[in-house]
């Protein structure tokens, strides 16, 4: 914690109790022009992206006690979990982890995001087991039957992340697109939410750090520590309960390599002297975003997060009347969120904002910005990262934090 405090956590609380705490959202806190740390007490911060590192732990009966000793296999919706670690002998119960990166058995379009929304959501799931006994059980499960459905986040809100491009001719199929980077050098994809990030707002970690308490996909969280792999890009580990989340924040992305899943994370930042209070005045135009070759990782240029999201749209826009009503409409088919009918047009529920449908169809359009790398002016074509929901979470946060139902 730095010195020079001239607030204190407690202070804060104490504000939230009385209801004269002073919360801005981290897009707001930017647009001020002359604020000093008497002004503000806490700034909060969010991002939404595809997050890999997420899993979710369940504990449910599918049996009597007695009828099994113990389950060998078990799927979800046709998704794979892991049974475990706890044998639960004889009790009918299964102990498992599943992560949200899994693909059903049955379709390759399906995974871990996409059966989490649908848990959150309340929709009834198939589960099938295999118990050590040779016997299989079938059964239908509702969140609500769940004795335990927590979401455990192992990599998750990246300080700052990559853009892509492909090196070479052809297309490479990569995590990090949904249709394939086109090369060489011909099409950018990126991920990360720039200025409003948490830890990007809180780069030495004063004040989000092991207990601090967050907002996973609409849930209490909290932050258990340093993510995986923070040595080379910090990014946090973080824990909620599933049963408290909205659907809306969560879901599953496919990409060129299979289905993905994404979360989306608020932070608060509690302004207790000068130094923390200007890390959250960061700008978009200050945040390196490094160009990685999606074929080896290396770094091969780089840009700032201004290049991506300033003066670009948020959500794309159908015009129906220039849809030309093909045999098989090709956006409804690689729309990463399942957010398009040509006849409905776009369900903003779903949509990620990513940007993949403007690139693929004139009835479709949205600003999504052109890069300069090596002269060249290259079109973003898919975005990972979705700031509309990142901003949508921190005013959610500001709001609980406004109305004493979050303390510090
Ligand atoms: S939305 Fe585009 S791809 Fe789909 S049917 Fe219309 S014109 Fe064809
Ligand atoms: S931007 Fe287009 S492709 Fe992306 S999620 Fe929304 S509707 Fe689907």
């Amino acid at each position: 914690m730095n010195s020079d405090k001239l607030k204190s956590i407690s202070e804060i609380n104490e504000k939230i109790e009385k209801g004269d705490v002073q919360v801005f959202t981290a897009s707001e806190i930017k647009k001020m022009s002359k604020v000093s740390v008497e002004d503000v007490d806490v700034v909060t911060t969010g991002t939404c992206g595809i997050m890999s590192g997420t899993s979710a732990i369940f504990h449910f009966k599918i049996s009597e006690p007695g009828a099994f000793r113990k389950v060998k296999e078990i799927y979800l919706n046709g998704v794979p979990g892991f049974p475990g670690p706890c044998p639960n002998e004889n009790l009918g119960s299964v102990d498992l982890i599943v992560y949200g990166t899994s693909k059903s058995i049955y379709d390759h379009n399906y995974g871990g995001g996409f059966l989490f929304k649908d848990i959150i959501e309340g929709k009834n799931i198939q589960i099938e087991a295999k118990t050590v006994e040779g016997r299989k059980i079938e059964t239908e499960i509702n969140i609500e039957d769940m004795e335990t459905s927590k979401m455990l986040g192992t990599r998750m809100a990246f300080q700052n992340y990559s853009a892509f491009l492909n090196s070479k001719k052809g297309i490479k199929k990569t995590i990090f697109s949904v249709t394939g980077l086109r090369g060489p050098f011909k099409e950018l994809s990126f991920s990360g939410c720039g200025e409003l990030n948490p830890l990007q707002n809180d780069p030495e970690m004063y004040v989000i750090n092991v207990g601090s308490k967050a907002l996973l996909n609409g849930s209490e969280a909290i932050i258990l520590g340093l993510g995986t792999r923070s040595s080379k890009k910090p990014n946090l580990m973080i824990m909620a309960e599933m049963k408290d989340m909205e659907s809306y924040y969560i879901g599953g992305f496919k990409t060129g390599s299979g289905p993905e899943i994404f979360n989306t994370i608020a932070i608060p930042i509690p302004i207790l002297n000068k130094k923390i209070l200007n890390n959250v005045l960061i700008k978009n135009s200050k945040i390196p975003l490094p160009i990685l070759d999606v074929n080896d990782r290396r770094e091969i240029g780089k840009i700032t997060y201004a290049d991506v999201w300033n003066g670009v749209d948020k959500r794309p826009k159908y015009k129906k009347d220039k849809c030309l009503k093909c045999k098989e409409c090709k956006i409804e088919k690689i729309c990463p969120t399942d957010a398009f009918k040509p006849k409905e047009g776009i369900d903003f529920k779903k949509c990620f904002g990513c940007s993949v449908c403007a690139h693929h169809c004139k009835a479709i359009e949205m600003k999504t910005g052109v890069v300069e790398f090596n002269s060249a002016k290259i079109p973003v074509t898919c975005r990972q990262s979705d700031i509309k929901r990142a901003e949508k979470l921190s005013l959610e946060l500001k709001k609980r934090i406004e109305n004493g139902e979050f303390y510090l």
